[in-house]
């Protein structure tokens, strides 16, 4: 590629974001070279902002701009209730929803033996202590139907099992293998709805 060095440095960063390929990479910065000096701005100064400002709350582990995040600050939230999910996208996907109203608990990721995850990385201990406190009656296991979801979901079920708390797994209305970001809102009702005890 023939580009001026500031152009190709750009194309190459954006080639580094996930799903973007060379092609894509170049239309984006095409875009941004023509966009105005503002716009420009506009979009630089969000990326900054969101690695200074964004931190994870200290309950949930969720992405938050606060040291606690709305939800769990949400005084009508249903504190007897933790769902348990994998990544921070997977709450958007359950709140959309609509249909769940207590807490949520963001692992941070799964555990995976392949990519080297073992649990110890993941907010699994952290889950426990908020188990500990006595108004935690269920907690729902909310990961992905893959086979790292289902291993993490079966590890934290064997680790809550002294709590004497309900432990529940969503149900697999979801298509096997599937992902829960993606799976349809009545989809995701339906899985929580019928989620089965472990
Ligand atoms: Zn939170």
């Amino acid at each position: 590629m023939h580009y001026a060095k500031p152009l190709a440095i750009l194309v190459g960063e954006l080639e580094k974001l996930p799903g973007i390929g060379p092609k894509s990479a170049q239309r984006l910065a095409f875009h941004i070279l023509r966009a105005t000096e503002e716009e420009a701005r506009l979009l630089s100064d969000a990326i900054i902002d969101v690695k200074t400002s964004i931190q994870m709350c200290k309950i949930c582990f969720n992405f938050t701009d606060q040291e606690i995040c709305d939800i769990c600050s949400d005084p009508k939230r249903d504190r007897s209730v933790i769902c348990v999910v994998a990544e921070p996208r997977d709450l958007v996907a359950m709140e959309k929803t609509n249909e769940y109203r207590g807490m949520y608990h963001v692992l941070q990721g799964v555990i995976s033996p392949m990519e080297g995850i073992n649990p110890d990385m993941l907010k699994i201990r952290e889950l426990q202590e908020r188990v500990n406190q006595d108004y935690v009656k269920e907690v729902i296991l909310a990961t992905n139907p893959t086979i790292e979801g289902d291993t993490t979901a079966m590890y934290i079920s064997g680790l809550l099992k002294p709590f004497n708390i309900k432990v529940s797994r969503i149900a697999h209305g979801m298509p096997v293998g599937g992902d829960m970001d993606y799976a349809d809102q009545a989809t995701l009702i339906q899985a929580l709805k019928w989620r089965r005890e472990m």
